[in-house]
């Protein structure tokens, strides 16, 4: 988008205009973009912001009165002008005036909680186990851990963030997720109506691919693959999160890998990609292989079998993804000592041998920094994104 919000190219938009643009989109759009350059940049004077965004000074002193109306912008004294005349007053978010609440129920036996900042900083956190808690008993678990973490909160809550297994619909809707046996479940509208705050619910892995674009310095094309007790990826594509038809984009975890069977997936399938390369299956794998190994030298061999072959076989089910989006940054999300070694290598050495050089040459394949609270962040820029319009 250029500084006006105005598609530069054809490129830039959608193929196919759906609706007309109204006087109140272009304010909205105007406002965000403010607050977008404020949040990104910090400190800047009026006129800084009318050079940055392209908006004429006026617009911009009209919505900074607006904003600075709503707390949501607060002056913060002035800057020290070399020349002589009056200094400029320098603006900013209001970072502290509100946080964020986050949950993450990716965790195969507890659900974690956080209050965030708005910059995404984790400023408490909680959790609480599933206990093996399944459909209705599952929800209440999650509405009491929302109500701890609320509980915890030291400034008004901007919103509320949740990362879900399973495949979840625009609305929210769990529209299945196995491990807390949910189907249909809607999760957001009922969580909202319990708290009458802004909820957002979102697929752990596409929650975990926006925290690794806001926080993470990752660039606009990137796939993340989270590997936990089963294996998904989230996509972002020109900035924009892929949801899917059917809002289950990423999920490659049942994806068969090759044409030579493999370990029996729990689905029924045989050679899952979660069947290779979920943590319970590494773990086991390298267990078992370090119990029958006779020497140290033999269990460290064994292992980094293990690991290579998962490598091969996840960056086997991502070659023609890469080649066919040319992406050029993969992240991994999870145990650093499976992840971070011979299967990241093994990754990337397949993946440059399976796709054009010359396109994907510089193919960067790395962890992610944000560590385990990847989901709880991600969440949070859902919700800076869905009220403020920031990231
Ligand atoms: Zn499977």
């Amino acid at each position: 988008m250029t500084a006006t919000g105005a598609p530069r190219t054809i490129q830039d938009r959608a193929l196919r205009p759906t609706a007309k643009v109204l006087p109140e989109h272009i304010r909205l759009n105007n406002r965000t973009l403010v607050l977008q350059t404020l949040y990104r940049a910090g400190l800047q004077s009026r006129a800084d912001l009318a050079r940055e965004t392209g908006l004429t000074r006026v617009t911009v002193s009209d919505l900074i009165s607006e904003l600075m109306g709503e707390n949501l912008v607060i002056e913060l004294g002035q800057r020290q002008e070399p020349r002589p005349g009056k200094p400029a007053t320098l603006l900013d978010i209001n970072r502290s005036a509100f946080q964020i609440v986050s949950l993450d129920l990716s965790g195969h036996t507890r659900l974690r909680g956080a209050v965030l900042s708005l910059d995404g900083a984790v400023l408490s956190s909680s959790g609480l186990d599933l206990a093996g808690a399944r459909g209705e008993a599952a929800y209440d678990t999650v509405a009491e851990l929302l109500a701890q973490v609320i509980a915890a909160a030291t400034a008004p809550i901007l919103g509320v963030g949740i990362g879900s297994p399973g495949i979840v619909d625009r609305a929210g809707v769990v529209r299945n997720a196995p491990n807390l046996g949910w189907r249909d479940q809607p999760l957001q509208a009922r969580l909202q109506e319990l708290t009458g705050l802004p909820v957002r619910v979102v697929n752990d892995a596409n929650a975990a691919v926006l925290a690794e674009h806001s926080f993470g310095g990752a660039d606009h094309d990137l796939l993340l693959i989270k590997v936990g007790h089963g294996v998904g990826a989230g996509l972002l594509i020109g900035g924009r999160a892929i949801f899917g038809e059917r809002f289950a984009a990423g999920e490659i975890g049942h994806v068969v890998v090759g044409t030579d069977d493999g370990p029996l997936c729990a689905c029924g399938k045989s050679g899952c990609l979660e069947a290779w390369l979920s943590v319970p299956r590494l773990t086991a794998a390298i267990h078992d292989a370090t119990a029958a190994a006779a020497t140290p030298a033999d269990a460290e061999r064994a292992t980094s079998d293990i690991l290579t072959e998962a490598g091969r076989r996840l960056g086997i089910i991502l070659a023609p993804v890469v080649g066919a989006l040319n992406l050029l940054e993969i992240v991994l999300s999870g145990p650093p000592e499976l992840l971070d070694g011979a299967l990241s290598a093994a990754t990337v050495e397949t993946l440059r041998s399976r796709t054009m050089a010359t396109e994907t040459g510089d193919l960067t394949l790395r962890m992610t920094a944000q560590g385990e609270d990847i989901v709880l962040r991600g969440a949070a820029v859902m919700v800076l994104s869905a009220q403020l319009g920031v990231s």
